[in-house]
């Protein structure tokens, strides 16, 4: 079974944001998700977007999802309802409708479940025609709202628990089977490469390739959309950061200075040239 997994909005067109940021956590929950489907033996593609306007990036993950003939389709996202929420209100899952032919309602009310009984309130499955994902998508998908960024209690209980808890019980509901605790330390994983240097300024761009001329490897402009997902072992950013997140979260090192030729002195001195 072919699962395409997406992490909601980008750091280009930002999510919620209250006590925790949406696109940084949901992000996290994705990759636990992947991780865990992946142990439990199912292909999966993540079909998260990179850097990309509001519209590109829903269009992005439901294309390749479509595309690669995908026979399920979950998107991750945190909810918001309030400015400021003092409690708890709950973790949710979404479906297109209940009556059509796909049965994204079992997959949704598992998800739901699972993701209550680890303490959050249970809002159940709701239903939607007109939200995109659901919309778009040929196979069946589920929106997965894990809890509310502004809600205290919510929020409490995501810390505590931690985005890979609950990116696991979302792939055992999905599979409908528990995951062996012996083989959660065994798992390793596999990079496409060793290094991969990108940058968000066109000024640090000759920077950043002294470098990958360094290294031997690719040079990538960041603010273009790429999959990073398990792509290096070394992700090095170089230079200035263009949105207001910076880099995406897989960078594994930064080297910047105050401004361009302080950032290509941090290079040399970082590949020990001067
Ligand atoms: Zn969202």
């Amino acid at each position: 079974m072919k699962i395409a997994v997406r992490g909601g909005h980008n750091y280009l067109a930002t999510g919620c944001e209250g006590l925790i940021n949406e696109v940084v956590e949901d992000r996290k929950v994705k990759d636990s998700v992947i991780k865990h489907l992946k142990q439990l033996g199912y292909t999966v593609l993540d079909v998260t977007p990179g850097n990309m306007d509001r519209d590109s990036d829903l269009i992005y993950g439901v294309n390749k999802a479509n595309n690669w003939g995908a026979d399920l389709f979950i998107s991750i996202h945190f909810n918001k309802a309030y400015n400021s929420y003092n409690g708890a209100i709950g973790t949710e899952t979404w479906v297109y409708s209940e009556s059509d032919n796909y049965n994204d309602e079992e997959y949704a009310k598992r998800i739901v479940d699972s993701i209550g009984a680890l303490g959050f309130k249970n809002r159940g499955v709701k239903t939607s025609i007109d939200l995109y994902e659901l919309k778009h998508t040929t196979m069946p998908s589920v929106i997965v709202e894990v809890c509310f960024v502004e809600a205290t209690e919510d929020v409490a209980l995501y810390k505590r628990l931690g985005p890979d808890v609950i990116g696991k019980v979302i792939a055992e509901a999905i599979s409908n089977r528990k995951i062996s605790n012996s083989n959660n330390n065994i798992e390793k994983v596999e990079y496409d490469m060793k290094n991969l240097v990108c940058y968000c300024n066109q000024v640090d761009k000759r920077a950043a390739e002294y470098l990958a001329d360094y290294l031997q490897c690719p040079c990538i402009d960041a603010t273009l959309p790429f999959n990073y997902v398990n792509v290096a072992e070394n992700i090095i950013a170089v230079g200035g950061n263009a949105t207001p997140i910076g880099f995406s979260g897989y960078t594994t090192k930064y080297i910047a200075g105050k401004d361009r030729y302080e950032t290509l002195k941090e290079v040399l001195k970082f590949i020990g040239k001067l």
